[in-house]
C-alpha cells in the first residue's frame, strides 16, 4: 500500500452516498480533500465531520458538473496548492425514471446526459491537463452494473454508464505510456439516496429497490476505491466490478 498522506483528491458527488464514504476513507488516508456538489450545506456537514474525525485539510466547491461554464471557471481558479490535484475521482451522477423509452421523460435523459456523462466530461478536461503537465494523476470513475448490462426501464442510465465505461477505455489509450493511472470501479445495487432521486423522493417506491436483497454499503466502495488509489505506481486497477453477493 502507498501512502497519499496529503495528496489532493477531488471528489464529486462528495455531499452523499459513494461520494461521502469514499471522502471519509480518503481522510482516513491523510488525504487533502476538494469536495464538490451541488448542496453545499451537505457538503459543509460531511467535510465537518470528516475535519473532526481525521483532521484533514478539506476545500469545498458548490459545483453543478453539468454546467460547463461554472466547471471550468471553478476548476481554473483553484487556489495553490489546491490546483495541483493528484486524484480526481469522477462520482457525481444520477439517474432518473424508470420508463419505457416510448413513454420516457425526455428531460429526464437530458439529466442523466448532462450529469453522468458531459459532467464527467467537463470536470476530467478543466483536471486532467494539469496532471498530463506534471506528469503524474490518477482518474477514477465510478461506472455502473448498468454500463454492462441493461435491465428493464434502465435505457437512457444504462446508455449513460456505457458511456463512462467507453470514455474509461478511451482515456487509457490517451495516456497510455504517461504514468497516470484510469480505474473504473463499477458497483452493482449500492443503498443510497440513488433510488429516492431517481424517484424524484418517493421514498416507499425507493425503499423497495433494496427489499429481499443484502445490498453494498457506499462504505463497501469506498474502500474499494481506496484501494485503486493506493496501489503502487506501477499497478492500474483497470476495471472492477463490484456486485452485492446476491445480485446476479
Ligand atoms: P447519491 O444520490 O447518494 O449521490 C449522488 C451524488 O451525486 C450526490 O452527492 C449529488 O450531490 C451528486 N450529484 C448529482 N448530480 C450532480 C450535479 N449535477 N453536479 C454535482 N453533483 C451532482 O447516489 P450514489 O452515491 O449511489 O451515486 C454515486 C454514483 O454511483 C453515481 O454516479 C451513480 O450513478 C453511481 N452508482 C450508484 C449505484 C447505486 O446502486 N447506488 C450503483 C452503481 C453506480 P448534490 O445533489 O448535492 O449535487
Amino acid at each position: 500500500m502507498v501512502s497519499i498522506k496529503e495528496q489532493i483528491v477531488v471528489i464529486t458527488g462528495a455531499s452523499s452516498g459513494i461520494g461521502a464514504a469514499c471522502a471519509k476513507q480518503f481522510a482516513q488516508e491523510g488525504a487533502s480533500l476538494i469536495l464538490a456538489a451541488r448542496r453545499k450545506e451537505k457538503l459543509e456537514a460531511v467535510a465537518a465531520e470528516i475535519k473532526a474525525t481525521y483532521k484533514v485539510k478539506t476545500h469545498l466547491l458548490e459545483m453543478d458538473v453539468s454546467d460547463r461554464a461554472t466547471v471550468e471557471t471553478t476548476l481554473a481558479s483553484l487556489p495553490e496548492p489546491w490546483n495541483k490535484v493528484d486524484i480526481l475521482v469522477n462520482n457525481a451522477g444520477l439517474s432518473r425514471g424508470m420508463d419505457k423509452l416510448q413513454e420516457g421523460d425526455i428531460q429526464n435523459w437530458e439529466e442523466m446526459i448532462d450529469t453522468n456523462v458531459k459532467g464527467l466530461l467537463y470536470v476530467t478536461r478543466s483536471l486532467l491537463p494539469g496532471m498530463v503537465a506534471r506528469n503524474q494523476g490518477h482518474i477514477i470513475n465510478i461506472g455502473s452494473i448498468a454500463g454492462h448490462q441493461a435491465y428493464p426501464g434502465g435505457n437512457v442510465y444504462c446508455a449513460t454508464k456505457a458511456a463512462v465505461r467507453a470514455l474509461s477505455e478511451g482515456l487509457k489509450m490517451d495516456l497510455f505510456a504517461t504514468p497516470i493511472r484510469v480505474s473504473s470501479v463499477d458497483p452493482g445495487t449500492v443503498e443510497t439516496d440513488f433510488s429516492k432521486v431517481r424517484f424524484r423522493g418517493d421514498i416507499e417506491r425507493a425503499k423497495k429497490v433494496y427489499e429481499g436483497m443484502n445490498a453494498l454499503t457506499p462504505q463497501d466502495i469506498a474502500e474499494i476505491v481506496v484501494f485503486c488509489a493506493t496501489r503502487p505506481s506501477n499497478v492500474n486497477i483497470s476495471e472492477l466490478l463490484v456486485l452485492a453477493t446476491d445480485q446476479s
